[in-house]
């Protein structure tokens, strides 16, 4: 079976917009992995950043990624928007433990998807957004064909459209690390859950 080329089809997606700038919720994990996805979209999309991450452990480190996050769209000084969510480990908590013993890449990750871009849908549905995507694809160790299809079956739910993207594609990941680099931003040495934690 042919691999699907995710890029290609967000690329086919922007040219169709002929130039409109939509509006997009951006589900961002961090402020390194959003820096390289940002400076992609934001010629093409009208875009805010969703901070929900309750796979994030311990509370401390959830919350500094968030000012981290904050920091970097401080410092784009774009007219980027921000909706930053509560800690709400419990949402986490709920499925992960009976998903232990899973491996990184697992089960427990694609719940762990689930749980992020569906709530992403939903804010987005409930804030009249055309679109919506995530940042998790920029990473090498995260699978763009789990979260696409997580992101089609979300949008198929909420009614709002699905931006498709391979974000490590075209030098994503490595373009992520020179802006970290560029920006001072703190790069975490575990994905987030306590499991990834070595
Ligand atoms: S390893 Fe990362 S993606 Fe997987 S469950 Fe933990 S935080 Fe979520």
């Amino acid at each position: 079976m042919n691999k699907q080329n995710y890029q290609l089809e967000m690329e086919e997606e922007i040219s169709r917009l002929k130039g409109r700038r939509p509006t997009l919720l951006l589900h961002s994990c961090c402020g390194p992995c959003s820096s390289a996805v940002l400076e992609r979209l934001r010629e093409h999309f009208r875009l805010t950043v969703l901070y929900y991450n309750p796979n994030i452990e311990p509370e401390e480190e959830y919350l500094h990624r968030l000012r981290e996050q904050q920091r970097l769209l401080n410092l784009l000084g774009e007219e980027i928007g921000w909706m930053p969510c509560p800690y709400d480990h419990e949402a986490f908590e709920a499925f992960a433990p009976g998903m232990a013993a899973e491996p990184e890449g697992g089960k427990r990750c694609m719940a762990c998807f689930a749980l992020r871009l569906n709530y992403t849908a939903d804010r987005a549905a409930e804030h009249g957004f055309e679109y919506f995507t995530t940042t998790l694809s920029v990473s090498p160790h995260k699978n763009a064909e789990i979260l696409n299809r997580i992101g089609r079956e979300a949008s198929l739910r909420s009614g709002v459209k699905y931006l498709v993207a391979d974000f490590k594609k075209k030098n994503g990941y490595l373009r992520s690390l020179q802006l970290s680099e560029e920006y001072g931003l703190y790069r975490q040495n575990y994905c987030g859950c306590g499991y990834s934690r070595t």
